[in-house]
């Protein structure tokens, strides 16, 4: 179910399918890491079984022009996330008082929704970053878009998530352009599956197929960010290396993962120990925000996921039914992915480089912000 019991499954199949079968359209698709983990599950395949390869195989067969990958946006997300955690401690520490920590994620919708909602004195704490979903989305419908020289009006963006919420926050009006969402829309892993039985694909046959370049391209910390824990592993991997500027020898933070609800970790900065946090379920969500009102912080940056065991245990993934075996086999066939990317630290993505020299200038640029970054907004009911 949805974690904030807000939202209903809203089914675009229909509409998917009428845009696959428009000539004039441009339809491309993005994959978010935990769909890969869980969509097999669908197929009778067991839990934890990795389905990467056929997953992009079946969604070329469905009909869409190119397949990417929403982990290509996670790794951008790191860039300007880390940029942002460097920024903020740094001022921090140099005693600027108008800085508050500690700096939130901001990827899930759930919890972006519920701290609008519930915790408007603290809208200034969250990272300011877009999801790695609506990243992807702006940055195929500018970047992507003008290199291909395909007006905005004609390409479909659409995302394959393992949530329902995800729906709701393609809906966002800061998420358009003059009226034109950045993503189009979401479909479930469930919605996948249903699709891909409809059209009579014999899924577990597949043989692998590969993304497309170059949002198809992503390293092993873009991965991860599909389990809790793993977007805090993800930025610490990239923000451990340009704040000490030096090589990690293990980029494993074996700390920050696991399903218990709240999680503490010490990571020595040379000599400065950063402090992070990491919570899944809003229940565990709410209090830590409560000590934070309440002036008893003991983090530096905190990651929140509002679905247990993070986008893994999302609402539009293969029912679970509760089992943490399940959600633990999930989240080891990312990290099995992870480890065998060559490369898997974010700032090291080439296409991610390229992205910054050609387009973006750098993270936090003027263009950056603009592209890649929202505001929050209080929806407090009094
Ligand atoms: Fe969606 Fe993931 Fe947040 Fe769950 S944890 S609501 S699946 S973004």
């Amino acid at each position: 179910v949805c974690p904030v019991g807000a939202l209903t499954e809203r089914d675009h199949t229909n509409r998917l399918l009428e845009d696959l079968e428009d000539p004039d359209k441009v339809v491309i698709v993005q994959t978010a890491p935990a769909v890969r983990a869980a969509l097999g599950e669908e197929f009778g395949l067991p839990p934890g079984t990795l389905v990467t390869g056929k997953m992009v195989y079946a969604l070329r067969e469905l009909g869409f022009d190119y397949v990417f990958d929403t982990d290509f946006a996670a790794d951008l997300t790191i860039m300007e996330e880390g940029a942002e955690i460097l920024k903020r401690l740094t001022a921090y520490l140099n005693g600027d008082k108008s800085v508050r920590l500690p700096i939130l994620t901001s990827c899930c919708p759930a919890w972006v929704n519920f701290f609008e909602h519930h915790f408007p004195d603290l809208l200034d704490i969250p990272s300011t970053a877009r999801s790695p979903q609506q990243m992807f989305g702006s940055i195929a419908k500018t970047y992507w878009a003008e290199k291909m020289g395909i007006p905005r009006e004609k390409l479909v963006v659409v995302s394959i998530m393992p949530c329902l919420a995800k729906k709701y926050e393609c809906d966002r009006e800061e998420f358009k352009t003059n009226g034109n969402p950045d993503v189009d829309y979401s479909i479930s892993t469930r919605e996948l599956a249903r699709l891909i039985k409809r059209a009579n694909i014999g899924f577990t046959l597949l043989t692998d197929k590969d993304f497309d370049l170059p949002m198809g391209a992503s390293t092993g910390a873009g991965v991860i960010f599909g389990t809790t824990g793993g977007v805090m592993e993800a930025a610490l991997r990239s923000v451990c290396e340009i704040y000490t500027g030096n090589t990690l020898e293990n980029v494993n933070f074996e700390q920050v993962r696991g399903l218990a609800g709240v999680r503490r970790a010490t990571i020595d900065l040379n000599g400065f120990e950063l402090k992070v946090g990491i919570a899944h379920g809003l229940g565990n969500a709410r209090r830590l925000l409560e000590d934070i009102r309440n002036g008893r912080n003991e983090y530096h940056a905190i990651e929140i996921m509002a679905c247990p065991g993070g986008c893994i245990g999302g609402g539009g993934q293969p029912l679970h039914h509760g089992h943490s075996d399940v959600l633990y086999a999930r989240a080891n066939a990312l990290y099995r992915e992870d480890a065998a990317k060559p490369l898997r630290k974010s700032h090291e993505n080439p296409y991610i480089k390229t992205l910054y020299e050609e387009y973006l200038g750098k993270p936090l640029s003027e263009t950056a912000e603009h592209l890649l970054h929202t505001r929050y907004f209080n929806k407090s009911i009094d």
